[in-house]
């Protein structure tokens, strides 16, 4: 057992329900299911509730790919960190991104040896102080998804559109739903449904989360993040999956829509296009990301600073890549807790807030 959670008594957090839902849950499985969240907001939540406790025996819950930084390849740090080290370069990013290790240093290292390494909360930051700074190269570097991608595009076209020829960006955006379908491919595979991410589905609409519960063949329930939604997509999931049906269903009806939010959608089209990423521990994935388009290419920092000659080994021994493909959990690898901790992290699940292995670490220690 982990430690007892107070809870607040209001509808969405009644504990009451939870044990509600899940012996609804419970009642309607007539064999083992393994439904994989696929936000990291959401395995924050399943942890923080002890939902783990109430789900009953036969179902697996496996976290998925809802970490961002955690499918980063380590290339895309060590280019971060060479951009960094120009002298001309003023680059910013978020707290969390200067602690992602990448070959062989951090980003704060690199502030810490002298470079001009700056915090940040979103590139339009950076586009004040592209502007305060005519003689320096800006750099936003982000990776994240849809929902991030948003306020990247607008910085983008700002920059474009108020001649701001020394803001760049250097982006590692990933589509989340092709991602999933490469997993849910796999041949190791063992997850039968989805939850979707609601955050996430609320900007894109559902249209790519049908194609892929069509391609994969599985139930995709689009979910929020307080407890009862979760408890509410897992009982959606299995009602779903114990009826045969495949497709996209709504748990987050108060935030998500099948449309999304088409004008943020029509401003990321006009910047972003579809394109092949690598993801840690599967490879290529077609379409997997998205870069900018040929018409803001001159604030594409990928472009504008040569390419380095990146180490390629990435051996460390951290299992990030299996855990949010469902084949693992933290406490499966041998460093959690111990060499791997939030201020000594071998990988960034363990680093990011959003990340599986940070989040185990946080509700979980002391059962070390
Ligand atoms: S505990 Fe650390 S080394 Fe192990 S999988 Fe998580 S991030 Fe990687």
């Amino acid at each position: 057992m982990f430690g007892a959670k107070s809870f607040n008594t209001d509808d969405s957090r009644d504990p009451r329900l939870f044990e509600r839902l899940a012996r609804k849950i419970a009642a309607s499985m007539t064999r083992p299911w393994t439904i994989m969240e696929v936000c990291g907001d959401q395995t924050q939540v399943l942890l923080e509730y002890n939902l783990f406790e109430i789900l009953p025996p036969e179902l697996t819950i496996a976290h998925g790919p809802g970490c961002p930084v955690a499918s980063v390849p380590v290339q895309i740090f060590d280019r971060a960190i060479n951009i960094a080290q120009d002298p001309g370069v003023i680059f910013c990013a978020s707290a969390e991104l200067l602690r992602i290790p990448g070959s062989v240093c951090d980003l704060l290292e690199v502030k810490a040896c002298g470079a001009d390494v700056r915090v940040v909360y979103s590139a339009l930051d950076c586009i004040n102080v592209a502007r305060s700074n005519a003689d320096k190269k800006v750099v936003f570097f982000n990776v994240g998804f849809e929902t991030t991608m948003q306020n990247d595009a607008l910085a983008v076209w700002q920059a474009r559109r108020l001649g701001i020829a020394n803001f760049f960006l250097l982006s590692y955006h990933a589509q989340i739903p092709t991602v999933c379908s490469k997993i849910l491919s796999n041949q190791e595979n063992v997850v039968n449904a989805l939850l979707g991410p609601g955050q996430v589905a609320s900007l894109t609409g559902f249209d790519e989360y049908e194609q892929l519960a069509q391609k994969q063949n599985v139930p995709v329930v689009i979910t929020g993040f307080e407890p009862v939604d979760i408890l509410e997509g897992i009982q959606k999931c299995v009602s779903m999956l114990e009826a045969g049906k495949v497709g996209v269903e709504n748990q987050y009806k108060r935030g998500a829509s099948r449309a999304g939010n088409p004008e943020a959608r029509a401003l990321i089209n006009e910047v972003f296009e579809p394109c092949d990423r690598d993801w840690r521990g599967i490879g290529t994935v077609t379409n997997g990301g998205y870069r900018l388009k040929k018409a803001f290419e001159n604030h594409d920092a990928l472009k504008v600073f040569a390419p380095i000659i990146c180490h390629p080994s990435e051996e460390t021994g951290c299992i990030s890549h299996l855990i949010w493909r469902g084949l693992a959990r933290p406490t499966d690898c041998p460093a959690f807790g111990k060499s791997c901790k939030p201020d000594s992290p071998l990988g960034a699940t363990m680093v990011s807030a959003e990340g599986t292995c940070a989040a185990y670490y946080k509700h979980r220690k002391e059962t070390l």
